[in-house]
């Protein structure tokens, strides 16, 4: 790459990909399959793209964008990631627009004339839009590259993003014939897979499937126990300035902890649907724009969320099924550095989900998936095997071996022989009627001289304190595992009451060998990031220098700053610490364009640094 000292650079011109992502993206390789399916969109095939969250599938139509002749028309659900993803690429020197509802009429007027003058290398538009007589009109007189359908797992209908539009894609197939097709999702399972093949019309597409792994995203899955302390003390420790999200199941309950964090002085926000739109756009737009703010919210916030920096998403209570929590903490680590996702739960969620679930107005078969999937989500709470085998079992991927970055493969979980005491639990629950709640049976079991206890003369039936030697802790655990585990019944209608169901009376009669889960201490020591932060503490006021400078850049366009560089690009740059435009270009995620814009400012930075800090020798990687 030459160094340019104007600021202008070159126009685009060559067709080979493995260039265009040197000289246009700044990056050295492809990464997994990429290669792969850019060759087949450039040979005119169909292609289906499964990859996780963070795995590159952008790139995978943008440089083919590049090397067909005329325009690649993207389809996107939402706004913000339209016009996130052509900011991105203008920042790069492509020639990108996008097309939608917030764009004033002349801008739209403005971006159709460059269509018919082929002036445009991709063009991103929302569905309906797409759809309409007008632009299929618009777009019938105008070469096209290839047709890219983004998150397309919005065909499906079992799915939470579903889009009644995107069902109606498959008439692109028919409208223009021969022009190759990309659908991309990062959502795993076999069942969505099979919708957008049939409900897109791909059954020739090239099918791509990555594996679903985010390695740099460490699970941790704990009891309810004090949660808020422990989140505020995470908050503060292991990720203190960084963003990140905070998912709870009520808006109540969004205001409240985002109110409280506050209270803490802490930069937390809340986002829920019960808010006035604007306030929702403010507080997105700041998540966005800003470094290290905190999103409070229900999952309403999220899809559409790009921002790469996300370095934790914290569930303060219980997902609906293992899709859904893939899926929201697959929001972080999109740049692929350290990011943890954390997930609280306690016996009160599975009450809450299954009434909300009972109490829906789906039909019998919908809840009787929804029933199985919440139960599913609750197996991989109580796990005490590696999280990510199980995740990626879930998904269809093979794995056995421990993955060394969840809270089960960094801190083995005990377990211990509960048959026993499972035996005394039921034998109490049908002593007692089948009336009661965990509190109650656990008094009798500890033989508590409770007076409810003595009004029902349960203090002189068999099983009242005959459970001396486990804590109440201990029988909680017990009473949580047997309900999680079907082995048990609570009765919604009646307070959650405890009931014995079929699967009981193997357990009751000791047939059935269980094996529980031992609860794990509040504390969890060992579990922490060894050194805080993304950066070595060495170079961490030179990392903070460059982001200042990022955010300075990113406030005069009005962008976020991840637009302008990733945490990625600026790690390396704090580490290795380049002060010539060609060790600058050697960095990944800098090309030619940005090399133009931001190099020699960037420099400077390092420069002035290295004066302050004599100590610190750039360390020299072309030698
Ligand atoms: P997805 O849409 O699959 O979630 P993106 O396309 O947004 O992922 O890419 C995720 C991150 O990986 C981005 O920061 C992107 O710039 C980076 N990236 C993609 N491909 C490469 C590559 N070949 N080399 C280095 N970084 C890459
Ligand atoms: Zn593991």
């Amino acid at each position: 790459m030459e160094e340019q000292a104007n600021g202008r650079t070159t126009t685009i011109l060559h067709n080979n990909p493995l260039s265009l992502l040197q000289s246009v993206f700044g990056f050295q390789a492809f990464r997994g399959r990429q290669a792969e399916v850019i060759e087949a969109l450039c040979s005119g095939r169909d292609a289906l793209v499964l990859m996780p969250t963070g795995g590159g599938k952008s790139l995978c139509y943008q440089i083919p964008a590049l090397i067909r002749p005329g325009v690649a028309v993207v389809v996107s659900p939402l706004i913000a990631l339209m016009e996130d993803q052509v900011s991105a690429l203008v920042q790069n020197g492509v020639r990108a627009a996008y097309l939608n509802s917030s764009l004033p009429f002349q801008a739209v007027a403005a971006v159709e004339q460059q269509l018919l003058r082929d002036e445009l290398d991709l063009v991103y538009i929302a569905p309906e839009r797409l759809l309409t007589e007008h632009s299929l009109g618009l777009f019938s007189k105008v070469r096209i590259a290839l047709f890219a359908i983004d998150e397309a797992h919005c065909v499906s209908q079992w799915g939470h993003d579903f889009r009644q539009d995107y069902l109606q894609l498959s008439m692109l197939h028919e409208r223009f014939p021969g022009i190759p097709r990309i659908a991309l999702t990062a959502t795993a399972d076999e069942l969505t897979r099979k919708e957008i093949i049939a409900r897109l019309g791909l059954e020739n597409a090239e099918l791509f499937i990555s594996g679903f792994d985010r390695p740099n995203i460490k699970y941790r899955v704990s009891l309810k126990d004090d949660a808020k302390q422990r989140v505020l003390k995470f908050l503060k420790l292991d990720h203190s300035g960084e963003a990140g999200i905070i998912y709870c199941l009520s808006r109540r309950k969004v205001d409240e902890i985002a109110a409280w964090l506050r209270e803490q002085g802490l930069d937390a926000l809340p986002y829920h649907a019960g808010m006035e739109k604007q306030d929702r756009s403010r507080n997105q737009r700041r998540f966005l724009m800003e470094e290290g703010v905190i999103m409070v919210a229900t999952i309403a916030f999220g899809m559409g969320i790009d921002k790469p920096n996300v370095r934790f998403v914290v569930h303060l209570d219980l997902p609906k099924s293992i899709e859904a929590y893939y899926q929201e903490t697959g929001r972080a680590g999109r740049d692929g550095l350290p990011a943890e996702a954390w997930l609280f739960y306690g016996l009160q969620d599975v009450v809450t989900l299954r009434q909300m679930l009972e109490g829906s107005d789906a039909n019998e078969h919908r809840k009787r998936v929804e029933r199985q999937k919440l139960d599913q989500m609750l197996g991989f709470c109580e796990l005490t095997a590696c999280r990510r085998v199980a995740l990626l079992n879930y998904f269809g991927e093979e794995g056995s071996r421990g993955c060394g970055n969840c809270d089960n493969c960094l801190e083995p979980v005990a377990t211990w022989d509960g048959t026993e005491a499972a035996r005394m639990a039921l034998s109490c629950i049908y002593r007692t009627g089948q009336r009661f709640g965990v509190n109650y049976l656990v008094g009798v079991l500890l033989g508590k001289p409770d007076s409810r206890i003595q009004k029902f003369g349960h203090d002189r039936q068999s099983t009242y304190g005959i459970g001396k030697d486990l804590g109440v802790d201990e029988w909680r655990s017990l009473f949580r595992q047997l309900a999680i585990r079907g082995l048990i019944d609570i009765d919604f209608e009646n307070f959650g009451a405890l009931r014995l169901n079929a699967a009981s009376r193997p357990v009751l009669r000791g047939e059935y060998r269980l094996l529980l889960r031992k609860d794990r201490k509040k504390q969890e020591k060992g579990i922490r990031r060894p050194e805080h932060g993304l950066i070595g503490s060495e170079d961490q006021g030179l990392w903070e220098k460059l982001r200042e400078e990022r955010l300075k850049i990113a406030r005069e366009q009005g962008l976020p700053p991840y637009i302008i560089f990733h945490d990625t690009t600026l790690r390396e740059m704090a580490e290795t610490k380049p002060v010539s435009l060609s060790r600058m270009a050697a960095l990944s995620g800098v090309g030619e364009q940005k090399l133009a814009k931001y190099g020699e400012r960037f420099i400077r930075v390092i420069d002035l640094y290295l004066a302050e800090n004599p100590a610190r020798e750039p360390s020299d990687r072309e030698q």
